[in-house]
């Protein structure tokens, strides 16, 4: 043992936990600000059907470009909102822009289109979660019109608390929203609980489809998802869909809804309304 290595280390570590800590902070004292000042903002990923191309659809995720720190993952802010109360008026903030986009396409014509929103556990939580959301909804000018909406819930929501989740999506459902399981397959929910959801959507992972290039055991996989999707009466989108022979295994297994950088990276409102002009043709 080498006492001078050992205090190295450990001065080493410090600084790496304090950096971390501050960041951290940091972030977490910003967050209100960039909210209010459009360092944060949204983008819109296109869904699409892959046997023709058309626009389906949208999923809204949220970015920040950070003035000095530059691109910080919504995988690392969103986790700190959590932990605050931030989150709450994080995701109010994503929605309405979300919902207002939703509105101009919808005015433009395009009223066949969904809007795929993420919600945190905090706002599954929350009792009123269903009134929040209507009365965004018709703030922006589209009252009863929540199916557009597309309220994507994780497993890792679900779980936790079933009967409360199973309470709000049923709140949900009476409201017309429509309901999609994110990231399914990679939490450690047991099956048993989706046969009871109201889920409308299954949305297979990243993870599941770039298996489909390593053979017949993860083509096997994906294809039973599909099945799964089928029995349960619930439609299916795959996620992540980065090669064209992943797009047709997907196609010939029976499934036709994508969203990944195959067809188009997240965009920007302009650059998706001229991505749906290009799909969809003008209406
Ligand atoms: P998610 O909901 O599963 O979103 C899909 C993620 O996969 C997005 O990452 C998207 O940019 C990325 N993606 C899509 N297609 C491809 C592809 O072909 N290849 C690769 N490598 N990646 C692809 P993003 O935007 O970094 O978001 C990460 C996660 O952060 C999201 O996962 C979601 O859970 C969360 N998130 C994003 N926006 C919000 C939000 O407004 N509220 C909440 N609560 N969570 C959000
Ligand atoms: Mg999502
Ligand atoms: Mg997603
Ligand atoms: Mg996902």
């Amino acid at each position: 043992y080498d006492s001078k290595e050992g205090t190295k280390e450990y001065a080493f570590y410090t600084k790496e936990l304090g950096a971390k800590v501050k960041r951290k902070r940091r972030l977490e004292a910003e967050l209100d600000e960039a909210v209010r000042s459009g360092a944060i903002f949204v983008v819109y990923q296109p869904q699409v059907d892959m046997r023709t191309g058309r626009v389906i659809g949208f999923e809204a995720l949220v970015r920040w470009n950070h003035p000095e720190l530059g691109f910080i993952s919504p995988a690392e802010f969103i986790l700190i909102a959590e932990e605050t109360n931030k989150i709450l008026l994080l995701e109010e903030c994503v929605f309405r822009t979300a919902g207002r986009q939703m509105k101009q396409w919808a005015d433009a014509g395009y009223t066949d289109l969904k809007m795929g929103v993420n919600l945190s556990a905090k706002q599954f939580k929350s009792l009123d979660m269903t009134e929040q959301l209507t009365s965004i909804l018709k703030e922006v000018g589209l009252e009863s019109c929540s199916h557009y909406i597309d309220v994507e819930l994780t497993e890792r929501i679900a779980m936790g608390n079933e009967e409360q989740t199973l309470h709000t999506l049923r709140r949900l459902k009476e409201h017309q929203f429509h309901i999609s399981i994110d990231d399914f397959g990679t939490g450690y929910s047991s099956l048993s609980y989706l046969t009871r959801f109201p889920v409308d959507t299954l949305k297979i992972p990243r993870e599941f489809i770039s298996l489909i290039a390593e053979g017949e055991e993860g083509q096997g996989i994906v294809a039973t998802m599909i099945g799964l999707a089928r029995v349960m009466n619930m439609s299916v989108i795959a996620e992540g869909v980065e090669t064209k022979e992943q797009a047709e295994f997907l196609i010939g297994n029976g499934c036709y809804h994508a969203q990944g950088y195959y067809y188009s990276k997240p965009l920007s409102a302009e650059e998706s309304t001229a991505f749906l002009l290009h799909a969809n043709g003008c209406i």
